[in-house]
């Protein structure tokens, strides 16, 4: 993608994309629409990943269950943001745990109501690659085929792709299921946003920039960079608590996402660049707090360095 582009960030946002594709900004509402997750029902197990906080990393997200119908339900979600309200449609960003573990009836329910809103642009979905079959993938492909002009987007928490960190963190599948999963949604024509975590304990910017060279190579089209967070009441905040696990500074985090952006292809769409966690369970680091600085900071860094997306690839 040209920098000219990128409407003046020095990397290519999620905002540029959907103005350069639909010509305005699209909000998007979290939806938490009730699933769990391999990692909590015993499936796999029943303490989640280290990290992962009791309400499944969707504190933000609107509790669907709590409303009667799906209509009430977004209608719920866009009162909710109504008040920040920047543009005319949304992305139903399905959010909490595991939003492709369920019957296929479930989904297409789920899906479809969502996209069936005027004011719906497209959804999010996201998942583990382990809980996307081949079923799932023409489930997903039907749904966009009843509404070829929104999209159907589907988010892997892949986190890491060294298979020591994914043991510690108690991920629960290999890198190779990952690289299956995007290699069929790829082929389905289904975008994939892959969420990587920065700062994971043991990992060094070697480790992360290894994670960023396969997700140049993988077939995914965005990206979620995750400052780690420390939540309370995880196993990783106990961790932190008996001082086996240190947060990231901001310099450190800055100098390193700068580094995994330099070293990502400018074809990819950055969905995030920051923590997304629950301010009232956010442990540490307690800077990240401030959104607003820290983009600012990583901008006016790039800035001084001359640093853009894909300069070192
Ligand atoms: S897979 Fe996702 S929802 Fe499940 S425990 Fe891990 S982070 Fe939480």
């Amino acid at each position: 993608m040209n920098p000219a582009h990128w409407h003046g960030k020095p990397y290519y946002s999620l905002d540029a994309y959907l103005k350069n594709t639909y010509g305005e900004k699209l909000y998007k509402i979290a939806v938490d629409a009730g699933f769990t997750c391999p990692n909590r029902d015993g499936t796999l197990g029943r303490n989640g990943c280290i990290f992962c906080s009791a309400g499944g990393s969707g504190e933000h997200a609107v509790r669907l269950l709590e409303h009667h119908t799906v209509k009430e339900q977004l209608n719920a979600g866009i009162a909710m943001f109504s008040h920040k309200r920047i543009g005319q449609r949304y992305i139903i960003y399905f959010q909490a745990y595991t939003n492709t573990y369920g019957s296929p009836e479930l989904l297409d329910t789920l899906y479809t109501q969502a996209l069936e809103n005027p004011d719906v642009a497209g959804i999010s979905i996201a998942t583990r690659p382990d809980c996307i079959t081949e079923d799932i993938v023409t489930l997903l492909v039907n749904i966009w085929a009843k509404f070829p002009d929104k999209f159907v987007w589907v988010e892997l928490g892949l986190q890491t792709i060294h298979q020591a960190t994914a043991e510690f963190i108690r991920r629960g599948y290999p890198l190779s299921t990952y690289d299956n999963c995007v290699r069929q949604l790829h082929q389905a024509h289904i975008p994939v946003i892959t969420h990587l975590i920065l700062g994971l304990p043991g990992e060094t910017e070697g480790h992360v920039l290894a994670a960023i060279d396969h997700v140049n190579q993988s077939g995914s089209w965005g990206v979620k960079l995750q400052l780690l967070h420390i939540l309370s009441g995880t196993d990783l905040a106990a961790l932190y608590e008996q001082g086996l696990c240190q947060p990231l500074s901001q310099e450190s985090y800055t100098d390193l996402v700068i580094s995994c952006l330099e070293h990502l292809d400018p074809n990819i769409v950055i969905h995030r660049l920051t923590g997304d966690g629950s301010r009232s369970l956010l442990l540490a680091p307690l800077w990240s707090l401030n959104k607003r600085n820290v983009l600012n900071t990583i901008h006016h860094t790039m800035k001084q360095r001359a640093a853009y997306q894909g300069r070192l690839l």
